[in-house]
């Protein structure tokens, strides 16, 4: 079988090492300019066609198909890919996850309208488009909050936290236009938490215990798994939370959904319709990881196990030169993207695994001490 991922960064290469195992093979797309570094070896790298951006739809699609060597079916590393495209090769073969999920997830006000028409709670938000708006949705939800563009924002990146009225005032000088963006109110969590779903193409689904989130500047630093403290009543949200988004989105694959826990409640902050970094935990820490369980859903296979024994951690290495020889321990695990590396870029990462949490946190501390202090 041939699977065709649309991107070629760490996640198509980590989908590509759980897949060849099980016999699968593997064509990229590379944006425009991407090396494919991260899959060298891995399949097939394809490039755009010449003057793409002339052709039909139709004929793009059908030249994308052919030079990615025809797969059974394509999926997606990243949510901003060209959802027309992807819409397109659904007359040549299976695309999960369904476009329009990736849609939805591609902008942060549908996303949110989304997780609102779903019944499910996040923090209080106004969709805004211009700068006098803006300072009307801020007197709305009251300070402190958060600014975020509705597109190209990830990793921290087109995030403002404005504290005061003064942080306004030097933003709104600063920024005559905005995009549309989001203004959130800033929650006080307690916890970060992500939940790692997978839904098989027969409706059948599956969840990894959640995985607790430490993030700087807006970007994944560390996460450890099962979270600490899920009673029952957050447990019983996780379900509820998990049947609501299911039950609203006709999805194939992995899906993650990230979430703050303030005052024992559950608020939905994103979604990512595809494998997460907060999941990367899972290539040691549980029975299946989620890349191979992400392929058996879009192969239509049977789903593998999401147990774990014991707990796991992860430690993401950003900017940082690490090797094997460093990294190792006999409960460590390194795993390199092959990329150079550049301040702050995710070029790899440290799984961990223990029986006791507690020996894993402290693991998890020290090694995030000899790597970032
Ligand atoms: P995001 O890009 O939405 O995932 O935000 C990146 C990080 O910023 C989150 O993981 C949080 O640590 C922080 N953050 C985002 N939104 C909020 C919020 N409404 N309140 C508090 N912290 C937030």
């Amino acid at each position: 079988m041939r699977i065709g991922i649309l991107g070629c960064g760490q996640l198509a290469r980590m989908m590509a090492l759980a897949g060849w195992p099980m016999g699968l093979h593997f064509s990229f797309l590379a944006d425009p300019g991407d090396t494919g570094d991260c899959v060298k070896g891995l399949g097939d790298l394809i490039e755009y066609p010449e003057g793409h951006e002339s052709l039909s739809l139709s004929s793009l699609a059908e030249q994308v198909y052919e030079s990615m060597l025809r797969p059974d079916v394509i999926t997606v590393e990243k949510e901003s890919v060209p959802v027309a495209l992807l819409e397109a090769l659904k007359s040549h073969c299976s695309v999960y996850p369904d476009p329009k999920a990736v849609r939805v997830c591609q902008n942060r006000g549908c996303e949110k309208e989304f997780i609102e028409g779903v019944g499910a709670s996040m923090a209080p938000k106004l969709v805004v488009n211009t700068p006098d708006e803006l300072a009307t949705a801020v007197k709305e939800l009251t300070l402190p909050v958060i600014v975020k563009t509705c597109e190209d924002g990830y990793d921290g990146l087109n995030q403002w936290k404005l504290d005061s009225d003064d942080d306004l005032e030097a933003f709104l000088s600063e920024h005559k236009e905005i995009a549309e963006s989001v203004v959130e109110k800033r929650v006080d969590f307690s916890r970060e938490i992500s939940l790692i779903l997978v839904r098989a193409a027969d409706g059948r689904t599956a969840a990894y215990p959640p995985t607790q989130n430490w993030h700087e500047g807006g970007i994944l630093r560390a996460s450890f798994a099962p979270a600490e403290a899920v009673d029952e009543s957050l447990a019983t949200q996780i379900e509820d939370l998990k049947e609501r988004v299911f039950g609203n989105l006709n999805y194939v694959g992995v899906l993650a959904i990230e979430c703050f826990v303030v005052d024992g409640k559950l608020l939905v902050n994103e979604l990512a319709p595809r494998v997460h970094n907060s999941g990367h935990w899972t290539q040691q820490g549980a029975h299946t990881s989620q890349f191979e369980n992400h392929l058996r859903a879009i192969c239509n296979l049977p789903l593998g196990s999401t147990a774990v024994s014991g707990c796991a951690g992860m430690v993401n290495l950003l900017g940082v030169e690490m090797d094997a020889q460093k990294a190792l321990r006999p409960n460590a695990f390194f795993h390199t993207y092959n990329k150079s590396v550049r301040p702050n870029r995710k070029v790899g990462h440290i799984n961990l695994v223990a029986e006791e949490a507690q020996v894993l946190r402290a693991q998890l501390t020290e090694m995030l001490g000899e790597i970032y202090d």
